[in-house]
């Protein structure tokens, strides 16, 4: 396919105008949303006026004058839509590896005759090294975590577990998992399920509440553009928040905070989640950032994204990169999120000489080279640039460079 037929693609494409939206590089080509989301320009305006006008004028004054106390309530019903919940079960809070904790603990008091926490080998490790503390922390006979591979989850479901812990898009390939389809599998034996959606929100169209999901998690910084560390949101469905007792049971889950209380009374809604003061200037922006997703229509996004995906793929295999690089996504677009993985012995020297080209992938260790594509602000015509850079890459051979060979602390 040509540069002009890429081009077509770009006036055709009724998501263009949201690109105006991001404050973008212009000489980068950045294919790493799914690890930090792009900078929007209502969050940077949001961060100055925080910084400047609410925080260094308002002071104090602010935690009411600008509803500062309701963002983390405030920004969970803006992420509602987007991961198909109704009002009143979505909050933002914490990260996902210590709502992680909160939740799985919940669900194990619910299903307290059992004690097995069912997972795949390949989850993200946070999930599973949150797992582990509880094991450690409540000992085997309370929690225990059973690992298979992903083809086994369906037959290991009849041990019926406590819980289902699964991640539903694999950070490494892409590879997604039918939450419908699991959930009702796991809810037929019994077994409580929490699904996190860490690379999934903000690209994948979502339904918690018609897939009838207990408990979800989900990180605001990749495709969703909270800003670095931005916090996460959890998800627990209104038929289960009056009978779960989460453990971090910190004041801002109070029913009533500024009483300062001798005992501790949870809220009574999704605010008994909640655990400590929430950080204000990273929850500004990302609650600003979510202004881009407001009359999004999440199957038009997902639609984009798998055009995006494909024509990379079209175009690798046209100037002869799949010649050199494995694809570890499946093929299947419709069986994978917003992302790409290819193997190779190098991947690490090819996405550092990729950068110098100004081309950001990131790289996942022991092989893998991984391209993020967030179809809120990437053009077709920039697939055919960074196509064009992998080939070249590739043949110039700079990736084997000792310069393009250091190791840095985060990849
Ligand atoms: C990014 C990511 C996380 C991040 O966890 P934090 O505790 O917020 O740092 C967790 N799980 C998955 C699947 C992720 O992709």
């Amino acid at each position: 396919m040509d540069l002009k037929s890429v081009k077509k693609l770009d006036a055709e494409d009724p998501l263009a105008e949201k690109r105006k939206e991001f404050f973008l590089p212009k000489e980068k080509i950045y294919l790493d949303g799914n690890s930090l989301g792009s900078l929007t320009l209502v969050a940077k305006r949001r961060a100055i006026e925080v910084v400047d006008k609410q925080w260094g004028n308002d002071l104090i004054a602010s935690w009411n004058l600008h509803n500062w106390i309701d963002l983390p309530v405030n920004i969970g019903e803006k992420i509602a839509p987007l991961i198909g919940a109704k009002q009143g079960q979505t909050i933002c809070c914490d990260s996902v590896s210590v709502n992680l904790f909160k939740l799985l603990s919940c669900a194990l008091t619910l299903n307290s005759e059992r004690q097995t926490i069912l997972s795949t080998r390949d989850n993200f490790p946070t999930d599973l090294y949150i797992a582990e503390g509880i094991q450690r922390l409540l000992g085997d006979g309370r929690c225990h975590l059973d690992l298979v591979e992903r083809h086994e989850i369906s037959a290991r479901l009849e041990s019926r577990p406590a819980v289902l812990l699964l991640t539903q898009t694999d950070f490494r390939t892409g590879e997604l998992f039918d939450i419908g389809e699991l959930t009702r599998q796991a809810h037929a034996n019994g077994t409580l399920v929490v699904w996190d959606l860490s690379h999934s929100v903000g690209v994948l169209p979502l339904e918690l509440d018609k897939w009838k999901v207990d408990f979800a998690v989900g990180c605001s910084y990749k495709f969703l553009n909270g800003g670095p560390g931005a916090p996460a949101f959890l998800y627990v469905a209104k038929r289960h928040i009056k009978n779960c007792e989460q453990p971090i049971s910190g004041w801002m889950g109070h029913k009533a905070p500024f009483k300062f209380e001798k005992d501790y009374k949870a809220s009574d809604g999704i605010a008994k989640f909640l655990s400590g003061t929430p950080p204000i200037l990273s929850m500004s922006m990302l609650d600003a950032a979510l202004a881009s997703f407001k009359n999004i229509d999440m199957n038009q996004l997902r639609a984009k994204s798998i055009q995006l995906t494909e024509l990379f793929l079209l175009l690798l295999e046209e100037n002869g990169s799949l010649e050199q690089l494995q694809l570890c996504s499946p093929s299947d677009a419709n069986t994978r999120g917003s992302q790409l993985a290819f193997s190779h012995p190098k991947g690490f020297g090819i996405c550092q000489a990729l950068a110098a080209k100004q081309v950001i992938a990131d790289f996942r260790s022991p092989d893998l080279l991984r391209f993020g594509f967030s179809p809120l602000h990437l053009r077709f015509e920039d697939i055919w640039h960074s196509t064009r850079a992998i080939k070249e890459v590739l043949e110039e051979g700079m990736y084997l460079l000792p310069a393009f060979n250091k190791r840095l602390k985060v990849t």
